[in-house]
Formats: structure tokens, C-alpha cells, sequence
């Protein structure tokens, strides 16, 4: 009953404003005197001022779904493949990247890995094929395999490795970079085993590495360990051979006969034509 007076007495917009916000509905709070405005001068009806507003609010809602994806993912920067020069890479097969980036694969819990030397465009692929992934609303993680394995046997000691390996279950793409730059103790990679483990046929890994699979017992240490995690990520994968010289270093190299340091170009002007700002050159 107290609701009733108070209802007469604030203002409708406030009102509104109210139950809107309840009701999770920040489009329509923002949009509907202006499409009100529009409706009647389109001379639309009320259903059609509600479906104006309705898919207003839901175009506004998978953007932000997107949006949260790509926080969640904790991409150390944005890269696509629209700033992906494939000429520069021939033996990178462009076909099954543009495939991958459809996201099928996804939702198939295939697996894929990237092999090639450094500077090669791996972790830009990755980065690429995992924000395509969340474009698509998949849920993406993106770590390297040192982090991951430091993060885990923190957890490990801190008895709460089965709230992170829930964590990792979840996420529908795991893209672990850089796997094969530092050598795992035998903890270490039992515990990344695991994770190679749980999520076998269960959801998606891209795994990017320095390291032809010949040399991968290297850094896991056991030959068992290393065959067993082969035959589980190889099982259902896309390979993709980047196989070539250093974009970096060719990017360097061209600067120097330009008559330019390699810094100016990092500023982001031409050779390297990413144009979402704000990267660092990473090594
Ligand atoms: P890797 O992970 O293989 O060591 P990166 O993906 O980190 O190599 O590439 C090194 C740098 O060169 C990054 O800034 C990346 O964006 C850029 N790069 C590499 N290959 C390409 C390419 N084919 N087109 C555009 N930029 C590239
Ligand atoms: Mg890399």
C-alpha cells in the first residue's frame, strides 16, 4: 500500500528509472524517450516502440557479454587478424586460421597448436584466434605455460588446486603461450599434465611453442609424461607451422636500411600496421 502512494507522488521517469534498473535493463532506461520521440514521428504502434526498444537492448547486451568476455580473457594485448600480415609467413596455412577463427572448433573441443620459431606470429595468432573466440561468446583464458604452471603450484601449496582446475574447466578456450622457453620441475609438469588431462575432449586448448614435438620431453622432463600429454592434445588438432624468420627482426631490418631505429617504428607508424594502439613490443 505504501508503494501505491508512492507511486503517485514520484515522478514516472524516476519510476521508471527505478524498475529498469531492477530489472537490468540500462538500454531501454537510456533510449526510450528518444525512441519515443522517433516512434512518433515514424507513426509506429506500441508493439513497435517495444521491439525497437527490446533489440536495442539486446544488441547493447551481447556487446557488453563481448566486452566482459575479453577482460575475463586477460589478453596481455589486442591483436587481430585484421593486423596479421599472412604474406609475411607463407608456410602459416591462412585458410585454417580464417577457419579457426569461425570458432567451430570450439564448440567440437578440438585442440590446436602453434609451432615455429620466435617472432614468428605465434602469440599474435593466438591473441587473434582468441578474440575471435570471444566475439563469437565463447569463454577464453589466455596464459603462458610458465605463469600457469607458477599459478598452479601456488594453488597447490596453498590447498586450493581444486578451485583453479574447476576454474580452467570452465573456460572454453585455454590458450597457453610460449610453452617450451623455460623447463617445468617434475611437480611442475605433472600438474600442467593434469590440466592437458581434465580438459581432453572436454574443451579447447591452443598451446603456441618454440619446440617441434620431438624436443617437448625437454621441458616436461618425462618421456611418459610427454607421450601421454602428446596423445591426449594431438588427438583431435589443427597444427599450424609458422615456420620462417622474425617478423620482428625483419621489421628491424628494414627500419635500419630505412635510415630508422626500430623505436620509431614501434611508435607505431608503419611496418608493423597493428593499429589498436597502446602495445609494447614484446621482446
Ligand atoms: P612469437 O610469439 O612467434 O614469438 P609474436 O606473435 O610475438 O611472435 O610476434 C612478434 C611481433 O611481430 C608482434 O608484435 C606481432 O604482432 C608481430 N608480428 C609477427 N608476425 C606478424 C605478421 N605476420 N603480421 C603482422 N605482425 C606480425
Ligand atoms: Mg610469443
Amino acid at each position: 500500500m505504501s508503494a501505491a502512494i508512492h507511486n503517485a507522488t514520484v515522478p514516472p521517469q524516476v519510476l521508471l528509472a527505478h524498475y529498469l534498473k531492477a530489472l537490468k535493463l540500462p538500454t531501454f532506461s537510456r533510449e526510450y524517450e528518444k525512441v519515443a520521440f522517433e516512434c512518433a514521428q515514424d507513426q509506429a504502434d506500441y508493439p513497435r516502440y517495444l521491439l525497437r526498444l527490446c533489440e536495442l537492448e539486446r544488441i547493447d547486451r551481447e556487446r557488453r557479454a563481448i566486452e566482459r568476455r575479453i577482460r575475463q580473457a586477460r589478453f596481455p594485448q589486442t591483436k587481430s587478424l585484421d593486423t596479421f600480415e599472412f604474406k609475411a609467413i607463407p608456410s602459416l596455412n591462412k585458410s585454417m586460421v580464417l577457419e579457426l577463427a569461425r570458432g567451430e572448433w570450439i564448440e567440437r573441443r578440438e585442440n590446436c597448436i602453434a609451432l615455429g620459431p620466435a617472432g614468428t606470429g605465434k602469440t599474435h595468432t593466438a591473441l587473434a584466434l582468441g578474440l575471435a573466440a570471444c566475439q563469437k561468446n565463447y569463454s577464453v583464458l589466455f596464459v603462458t605455460a610458465a605463469a600457469l604452471v607458477h599459478e598452479l603450484m601456488e594453488a597447490r601449496d596453498e590447498r586450493r588446486l581444486r578451485v583453479i582446475q574447476r576454474q580452467l574447466d570452465r573456460v572454453d578456450l585455454l590458450i597457453i603461450d610460449e610453452l617450451g622457453y623455460v623447463p617445468f620441475t617434475a611437480v611442475g609438469a605433472e600438474l600442467l599434465f593434469e590440466v592437458f588431462s581434465r580438459r581432453y575432449e572436454q574443451g579447447s586448448t591452443l598451446v603456441t611453442s618454440n619446440l617441434p614435438f620431438d624436443e617437448w620431453t625437454s621441458v616436461f622432463g618425462s618421456e611418459r609424461l610427454t607421450g601421454a600429454l602428446l596423445d591426449r592434445l594431438t588427438h583431435h588438432v589443427h597444427i599450424l607451422e609458422l615456420n620462417g624468420d622474425s617478423y620482428r627482426l625483419a621489421s628491424s631490418r628494414k627500419a635500419a636500411k630505412s635510415g630508422r631505429s626500430n623505436s620509431d617504428l614501434a611508435a607505431g607508424d608503419t611496418i608493423n600496421s597493428d593499429s589498436k594502439g597502446g602495445e609494447t613490443p614484446d621482446g
